[in-house]
Parts: C-alpha cells; structure tokens; sequence
C-alpha cells in the first residue's frame, strides 16, 4: 500500500515548532517510502481562525521544502483539502448520520442551562463537561419533532459504559481506557460543523492516510478516535504521537521564549535549512551520532520507529552552534545577501562590505551577532590602554608607543594600502627590529580597532579603513599612550 501522510494545520497563527516538527516527520515518513505528503486545512474551529495564518502555512512549507503532493492548491483527487470546504460537501453529517443509525451517535439538545448544570472533570488542564447521556434516550418521535421544530442541536458520540477501548500508538505502545471513562464528545456542533475530533477521523479514512503524526496532546482522545473508527469498520492509520516540546526549564516550549515559531526564528537570524535540521533531532535521532543533515539526507535517513518518548528540549545554544555550521558551509553570495543587512545597520561609512562579510562568516552563530564583530569599523570606540599589554606578545605601553611611532611615517609615506603592501612593510620593520610579529601587530591592530578581539588582523583592517582613517586612528593610539 503507498504511504499517504498528511499534515494538518489549523490556521491560527503563527507556525510553532511542534507544528513544523510534525509536518516535518510527516513529509519524511511519506518521502522515506516514496510515499505522498498532503496538506489539509483544519479550519472547523472558526472562533480560532486568525487572517493570514493560511498563507503563513504555505509560506512555510515552501521556504522549507517541504513540498507537498496534494492539498487545497494541488489536487490530487482528494479534494476538497479545506475543512471548511468539505463540510459544505455534506461528507462530515452523512458520517454522523451513518453512526447514528448504527446506534453509536445520538443527536443531542441540551441547552447551555442543563449542560451547566451537569458534573464537570477538569482534563489536562481544561474543564471538560461529562455528558450524562440524556439525549441518548430521547424516543425516535422525540427527536423527530425536536429536529421538525429546529431547535439547536449537536450530534455525540455513543460511548459504551462497559468494557474497555485499546488504542496502538507506535511510540507509546498499547493504551486501554475503561469505556466508562470515555466522553460521549461532540462530533457535530450547533452551527453545523464537525469538531476536530470527527473532522480528522473522517478525513484520513476517506483520504486514504496511512500514518498520522501528531503532539502528545491528542494521546489522551485517541481512545474515542479508536471507537469511531470501530464504528465505522474502519481501518485505525498508523498512530505517532509526538514527545512535548519544551525550554530548558522543561515547560512547554511557549511564546515567551521568543524562540517558539518558525518566524521567530528567521527573525532571529537563523538559516531555514539549519532550524530544519535542529527540528528534525527533537526526538528523532539517527543510529550513529551525526547531526548535520540536509533535507535529502534526513529523507534517506528516517526512520520513524527511532522517535523517542522522552520530551525533547528545545536547546537554543545547540540551534544556534548548529546554524553557525550552516553559515559557515554557505557560498558567499547567498551569505552576503543575508548578512547585508546587518552589516548595513551599524556601518554607514563607504566600505568594502563584503570584504568585511568575509571577515566574518566562520566567526557568527546567528546573523546578528555580525554587528557586534565590526561595529568599530564604523566608528573607533573609546577604548583603553591597558588594551596594549598583551603578555604573550611581550607588549605593553612603552613598546606599543614605541612601535606606532616608528611606524607613522612609513603608512604616511605608503601608498599601496592593500593588505599585502601593508603586511610587507610592517614586515619589514619586525625584520629590522629582530622582534616578534606579534609584538607589532598586536598595537597596530589595538589602534586601528579600538578593540581585544577582531575579525581580522591589523594589515586586512587598514586595508578596509582607508589611509586616512588608518593613519588617524594610529595618532590618536599615539595621543592616548602619550597621556596614558
Ligand atoms: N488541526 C490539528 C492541529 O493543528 C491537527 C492535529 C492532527 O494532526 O491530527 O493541531
């Protein structure tokens, strides 16, 4: 049988990492077996509905290559692919009425007042009302003259209160639930469309899935999909419930984190194929200890039954060294375009960016972090002496004062300030003084910089900077060691 996935957002914002880690698996399942990867909206819950999400879906899919086969915008003879779209298709109430005439639905019209009134269970978290059952009971003529009169109404699940339901998840094993504990929950809601639960269930029955993946949350209903799909006769599609997501604090993985959707994360400076790669290890781990893989490699690697139970942690050090691997593997055009604007919001001044880009690539983890690597090619900060003794180099300000003023007059006298001329004459004058380079190189560089740490060394900065601003950022080296 070819494997069929399906990825099944509901549009309400933005792309979280959990969500992308499931479209993900769920692309590789289908793309390990040569199988097809479908994209399905899941936009019953209207109050949940936020513009644009939709296109975010898409954006997003498309910017990680996670292609798909068929969904709203490909037909592949499934369609329609929007919920909202099958539901005016008629699909969700026939099903409904099928499992009413089977005796495993009922229709049911309590009021808010009554459903108030009724004992409720707080479940993960949510309050959920126990039906009790008391619409199941209405006669045949009852129902009849209810629905003749068009008073509201939703239509339950029929769940027995003996025996017990077995539901397989691949990661999670066999799981039994007592049907008494089973709510008879909503599959049709008042106005007219079917919850997520039915929705889902009808869906990838009549969409031919194979394997579904999805977050841990949905483990604890997967009993009553299991009874749906006894109901109907129909084959349960191969259950992979996800391990949470969470901080290193080891909570649900939240918006306050700054670092929980896909968005953030571009914003954030991070590589689209990195923050793929770093997903595609939370909770997935190959069979040796390898961690950098394209989106190829990982179709050719995955292998779901390597998906682990424990939560997976969202690690933003990890992320971030992995995102610097990426950036480092870069060709330079795609990394300079991306590192332009950075560079641009702390350098004004007419430079040669893209040497400066050079300087940098192997150097930054995240986008970034670039301005503060050559921000002092803007403008010299006002740095202190102390930054001229360097003991490995055996400087200090004596010798620097030394250096920077015998060295003036042969940068005021050169006229080639290419990285090699300057490096020839400065060269020169450790041959002649029978010093350590270092020795002159580490004042020329404190002076032209202003800085400890730099991209590069004094030679390739004063090529960038010019003759003038060299030579004035030498005197004021000079002045400050003067008056120090
Ligand atoms: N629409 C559900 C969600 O976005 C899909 C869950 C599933 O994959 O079954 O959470």
């Amino acid at each position: 049988m070819k494997i069929r996935t399906r990825y099944a957002p509901s549009p309400t914002g933005k792309m979280h990492v959990g969500n992308l880690r499931s479209a993900l698996y769920e692309f590789l399942i289908a793309k390990h077996e040569g199988g097809d990867f479908m994209l399905r909206i899941e936009d019953t819950d209207q109050e949940r509905f936020v513009e644009g999400a939709t296109e975010i879906i898409y954006r997003t899919l498309e910017k990680t290559g996670l292609v798909h086969d068929e969904g709203p915008d490909k037909d592949g003879g499934y369609g329609p692919y929007v919920q909202s779209q099958r539901m005016k298709t008629g699909i969700y109430m026939k099903y409904a009425k099928e499992l009413i005439d089977k005796g495993e639905a009922y229709y049911c019209f309590c009021d808010k007042g009554r459903l108030a009134s009724l004992k409720t269970e707080v479940v993960e978290g949510k309050e959920i009302t126990v039906y009790d059952k008391h619409c199941l009971h209405l006669s045949k003529e009852e129902v009849e003259a209810n629905l003749a009169a068009g008073k509201p109404f939703v239509i339950r699940q029929n769940n027995p209160t003996e025996g017990s339901t077995t539901f397989h998840d691949e990661l999670y094993g066999d799981i039994t639930v007592e049907n008494a504990e089973l709510d008879d929950m909503i599959l049709i809601k008042s106005d007219g469309y079917p919850t997520y639960n039915f929705a889902n269930v009808v869906d990838d029955h009549t969409m031919n899935i194979t394997h579904v993946v999805r977050g841990n949350e949905y483990l604890s209903s997967s009993p009553k999909y299991e009874r749906l799909y006894q109901a109907f006769g129909w084959q349960t599609p191969v259950y992979v419930h996800l391990p949470l997501i969470t901080d290193e604090s080891h909570k649900k993985l939240a918006k306050r984190s700054g670092h929980s959707s896909f968005e953030d994360l571009l914003e954030q400076g991070f590589v689209t194929e990195a923050v793929v790669n770093y997903i595609a290890l939370l909770g997935w781990s190959p069979e040796d200890n390898r961690e950098i893989f394209t989106l190829e490699e990982l179709i050719r690697e995955f292998d779901y039954h390597r998906i682990s139970k424990s939560p997976a942690v969202f690690d933003i050090v990890k992320l971030r060294w992995m995102n610097g691997e990426y950036i480092k593997a870069m060709d330079f055009d795609r990394f300079y375009e991306m590192a332009e604007p950075c560079l641009k919001k702390v350098l004004t001044r007419d430079l040669d960016l893209k040497k400066i880009a050079g300087m940098v690539k192997t150097r930054i983890e995240v986008f970034p972090d670039i301005e503060g690597h050559v921000d002092f090619f803007q403008e010299l900060p006002d740095y202190d002496t102390a930054m001229y003794t360097h003991k490995k180099m055996k400087t200090d300000s004596a010798s620097s004062l030394q250096v920077l003023q015998d060295i003036l007059p042969l940068l005021e006298a050169q006229e080639d300030y290419s990285n090699d001329g300057l490096y020839q004459t400065l060269a020169n004058y450790v041959e002649e003084k029978g010093v350590k380079n270092g020795y002159v190189m580490w004042p020329v560089r404190t002076a032209v910089s202003g800085k400890q740490m730099t991209p590069a060394g004094a030679t390739e900065i004063m090529e960038v900077l010019g003759k003038e601003e060299s030579l004035r950022r030498i005197r004021i080296g000079i002045e400050k060691l003067q008056n120090a």
